[in-house]
Order: C-alpha cells, then sequence, then structure tokens
C-alpha cells in the first residue's frame, strides 16, 4: 500500500466493504474463451505495461496508433526483458500488475528467479470460475461491464455487454460484413442502407443484453453525407481506408447512433485522450456531438487526460455527460487525484463512475486495478475532509455512490440487486 494519511486510510478501509460496479473490461465473451488457452509470458504486460516497455526503447512490434499489440512480441528471454522491466516497473501500469502478483502469487516483484514459477501459477489458476474467485470474491464486483461487438454471457448475468456502435465498425468491409451477418441482412449500397443496417445492429444488440453502445471523440466538424457516402463506396469497392481516411463516414454513422441510442435509452460511451496522437481522440470533440444530442446520456471515459481540465468543464456543462474514471487510475494516478480534487469544487457528486479496469485477460490485475482505484479515491475524498470541506460520513456516502449507487442508476442496473445493497 501507498502511504495513506489518517482520513484516507479511515476511507480506504471502508471501501473494503462495498459492492462494486465495474464499469469497463475487454475481457472475452464467456468465461470458457478465457480459459480455453494458456496465458503467456507476453501476455502480463497487455494490455499497457507494453506501451511502457515499448516507449523505454524495447523492441516491439507495435502498430502505429499504439493500440494493437501482439503479446507474442515479447518472449520468456529474461536476459532481454530485464533491463525494460527494470526502466517500467514503478510507473502505475506495472504497480497494478505488482498488486496482483503480490495478492495471488505471494511476489513482491517479478524477478529472474521467479518468472516461471509465478507463470506456472497463473496458469494453474487459469480455470473454471476464476471470475467468480478473482472479481466477486475477492474484489466484491456485483457486476461487470464488457465491450466487445458481441453479447457476453457469463454466469447468473455477472457480466453486462457494452457494444460497438456500428460507427466503429463500418469503416471496413470485414466490419460491414460482420453487421450484415449479425442482422441477417443481404447487402448494403449506399449509406441509407448502412444506416437502417446500424438500427437493425443498435436494437437486436439491445434485445440481446447490450446496456450501453460504444463511440470515440474524433476531431470532425459536422456530419456530412456526401463526404460519408463517398468513403462508404470506397469500401464497398474493396479500398481498404484508414482512420483518418474514413472520418466522415464514422463521423455521420455516430450521430445517427446516438440518437438511436437515447430512443433505446441506452447511454453512449466515448473513450477519450491517452493513446498515441492523442489530438485525434480529444474530449473538446465530445463537445458538440453532447450539446447537438441532449436526450442521449454520455458515458466519458478516462478523463480525456491528457486535457482533464477541459473533461470537467465539459461534464459541469451539459447534464447528459457523466465522468467515468475508469482506467484512468492507472494511467496517471496523481494527474486523476489532482484533477478529482479541482472537480469536487465543480462536478455534481451523481455524476461520477469511479472504477473500470479495461482488461482483457490475466483477470488477477483486475484487483491490483481496483486496489490503486481505492487509494486515489480514498486520497481525493480524505483531501475534502482534511480541508473541514466535507464530514466523514458524507465521504464514505459519496465512495459509495461512485463506486456503486451512481453506476447502478446509470446503467439501468436491476433494481432488485440495488435493493440487495440499499444506501
Ligand atoms: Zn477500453
Amino acid at each position: 500500500m501507498r502511504n495513506l494519511n489518517k482520513t484516507a486510510e479511515i476511507l480506504f478501509d471502508y471501501t473494503q466493504s462495498i459492492p462494486i460496479i465495474d464499469t469497463h473490461e475487454h475481457i472475452p465473451a464467456c468465461e470458457s474463451d478465457y480459459t480455453s488457452s494458456p496465458i503467456s509470458f507476453g501476455e502480463l504486460f497487455i494490455p499497457y505495461i507494453i506501451n511502457d516497455l515499448y516507449s523505454s526503447g524495447m523492441n516491439l512490434d507495435i502498430d502505429g496508433n499504439m493500440r494493437a499489440v501482439p503479446f507474442t512480441s515479447i518472449n520468456d528471454d529474461w536476459d532481454a526483458f530485464e533491463p525494460y522491466w527494470n526502466n517500467v516497473k514503478h510507473g502505475s501500469y506495472a504497480r497494478a500488475l505488482r498488486i496482483a502478483l503480490k495478492k495471488y502469487y505471494d511476489a513482491d516483484d517479478l524477478t529472474r528467479d521467479n518468472y516461471k514459477d509465478i507463470l506456472r501459477k497463473i496458469n494453474e489458476n487459469n480455470n473454471k470460475d476464476i471470475f467468480k474467485r478473482v472479481m466477486q470474491d475477492d474484489c466484491n464486483i456485483v457486476k461487470s461491464i464488457n465491450c466487445r461487438s458481441e453479447v457476453s454471457h457469463y454466469e447468473n448475468d455477472f457480466v453486462l455487454s457494452n457494444i460497438s456502435t456500428p460507427s466503429l465498425i463500418c469503416n471496413s468491409k470485414a466490419g460491414i460484413n460482420m453487421m450484415l451477418e449479425y442482422c441477417g441482412v443481404d447487402q448494403i449500397n449506399n449509406i441509407d442502407e448502412l444506416i437502417r443496417l446500424g438500427n437493425i445492429w443498435l436494437e437486436k444488440k439491445t434485445a440481446e443484453g447490450a446496456v450501453e453502445f460504444k463511440g470515440r471523440a474524433n476531431p470532425v466538424p459536422k456530419p456530412d453525407k456526401e463526404k460519408a457516402e463517398a468513403e462508404l463506396q470506397r469500401i464497398l469497392n474493396g479500398e481498404i481506408l484508414t482512420e483518418c481516411e474514413s472520418q466522415y463516414l464514422t463521423a455521420y454513422v455516430f450521430e445517427d447512433n446516438i440518437k438511436k441510442a437515447a430512443k433505446l435509452d441506452r447511454p453512449i460511451a466515448v473513450h477519450t485522450g491517452v493513446w498515441h496522437d492523442f489530438r485525434n481522440l480529444d474530449i473538446s470533440d465530445t463537445l458538440n456531438i453532447i450539446e447537438r444530442n441532449p436526450e442521449t446520456r454520455f458515458d466519458i471515459y478516462h478523463i480525456g487526460i491528457p486535457r482533464t481540465r477541459i473533461a470537467i468543464n465539459i461534464i459541469k456543462n451539459f447534464p447528459n455527460a457523466y465522468m467515468n474514471l475508469c482506467w484512468a487510475h492507472i494511467v496517471a494516478p496523481e494527474m486523476l487525484i489532482q484533477t478529482m480534487k479541482e472537480a469536487m469544487d465543480m462536478v455534481p457528486l451523481n455524476k461520477i463512475f469511479a472504477f473500470g479496469a479495461d482488461y482483457v485477460r490475466v483477470i488477477e490485475k483486475v484487483y491490483g486495478h481496483l486496489y490503486i482505484a481505492k487509494e486515489n479515491v480514498s486520497i481525493i475524498l480524505g483531501d475534502r475532509v482534511d480541508k473541514g470541506l466535507m464530514d466523514i460520513d458524507t465521504a464514505k456516502e459519496t465512495a459509495l455512490k461512485w463506486f456503486y449507487k451512481n453506476p447502478v442508476d446509470f446503467y439501468r442496473i436491476d433494481s432488485e440487486l440495488s435493493e440487495q445493497f440499499s444506501l
């Protein structure tokens, strides 16, 4: 544990007892998909730590936008790996892994002497009920919202689904074909037919159990149908377009998806910031779509890192914009703490969701990430108490709201569950 002052410690202890809604993951669509293949050494560092390794100079096969990383690019050659691990292991991405290794495998660090043993134990642990043991029993997570293009199916509906909007899928032939197949439609020939196909996708996914849909902040001024049609025709003719070359198509489809989501009473999640050329994922670019679509609730991810003050101001100004701290706890913990101390002056307490881990496999890391999130929230609320601006009971109640009650309300998580943990 990092050193906490007395007030933060009281709050941290309190957070051990409360139920958690995990608002964002990318885990496989069912448990058998997770457990059916062994976990490799490289997967320990994916996602995220691998980006720090790359940044520190390790020669890795990482694509241009730094999001897609083949884990085979790290093998268990300890001599080659160790210098880069030493460069990154004190960072916050690695800290989440190290907290998990301590909890589950009693290791303070990954070393030449223990890495093979740890990997063997991780694989021994990789079997039935791992989600129940790690996420439900150890983390006290009662629902986890999983982001994929297919609806997830876990025992007792533990995992709810956040499904990609057609705007994230329609910029390739393969994506369009996937939508056609799922929707039972033979073909599309123009943008109007693509929009109709997108509507069917959103309706069918909602009926199948989607609680939310996901998009991304992009720097496109206004939806332009003609330009969108031109980009779509290139894709239908077999061309492969970059994100930039298909931006009008994405923007036009996204605008319709946003309106449809409101009719289905589903929020739209928007990734903001962090990756590579973060100017193309700028939180400022969400402002126009939030303002144009007051009927739609927006779930703004990652507080726009590094433009966190803009995030605060957007969420303050628009009643349909909500602040989701998912992933930000390990991207930049000190930036998050500072930002949220400022947000306490400005953002209503009902608009904040404290946690989502944003992981894929090696699910033990969710425990490490949640641990850091609880420390951060305890420091933020403790600071308010220490300044004499909030009493300790209200700080506890606020922690419960951020980790549990606010996401229950926002995602319309069933009322039986919320009664079970009534405030
Ligand atoms: Zn994510």
